[in-house]
């Protein structure tokens, strides 16, 4: 089965630990408030959407006059696992945000597309939802897993 039980702060070690090289090259501030928890999940997928949501993050920082800054924050709640991404950066249009998830859709010279459109797959491969907000201060992307799910 590829479902296993994980913690999730180990799985967010790891995934800071992939995105580290970026963080530092871009002088990023990155925050972590995390509440620790044991989730049933498909672990190197959902590796791979933080990954996905964090580097999203640091090009969107990229060209920030001031401070760059990503907080990722884990919070549960009657029995969903709520995580967020969230950076200050630009505010995305609401026509944009409305098509973020599509396959293929980037504002990037050198964009693919691809990256949010995989997020939503495997965020419902866990049974959960994936969000964007978007305002003048900060971008967050807000992911919701149920903690009872285990894959069947
Ligand atoms: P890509 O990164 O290759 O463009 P994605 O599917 O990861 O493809 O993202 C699609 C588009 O969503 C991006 O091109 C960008 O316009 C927008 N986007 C995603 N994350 C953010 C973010 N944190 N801030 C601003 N725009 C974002
Ligand atoms: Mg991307």
């Amino acid at each position: 089965e590829i479902f296993k039980e994980v913690q999730l702060e180990n799985l967010l070690a790891e995934v800071e630990l992939l995105i580290t090289p970026r963080l530092l090259g871009e002088n990023v501030l990155f925050e972590k408030h995390i509440e620790p928890c044991n989730i049933t999940c498909y672990e190197e997928g959902l590796k791979q959407v933080l990954v996905n949501l964090l580097n999203n993050a640091i090009d969107a920082v990229q060209n920030n006059g001031g401070d760059k800054l990503i907080r990722i924050t884990s919070t549960i709640s009657e029995n969903k696992l709520l995580l967020s991404v969230e950076n200050n950066g630009e505010m995305i249009p609401a026509e944009i945000v409305e098509n973020l998830f599509q396959p293929f859709f980037t504002t990037k010279q050198n964009g693919t597309g691809i990256g949010l459109s995989i997020c939503k797959n495997l965020i419902e491969k866990h049974n959960g939802s994936i969000q964007c907000e978007s305002n003048e201060r900060r971008t967050r992307f807000l992911i919701s897993l149920p903690l009872d799910f285990s894959g069947e």
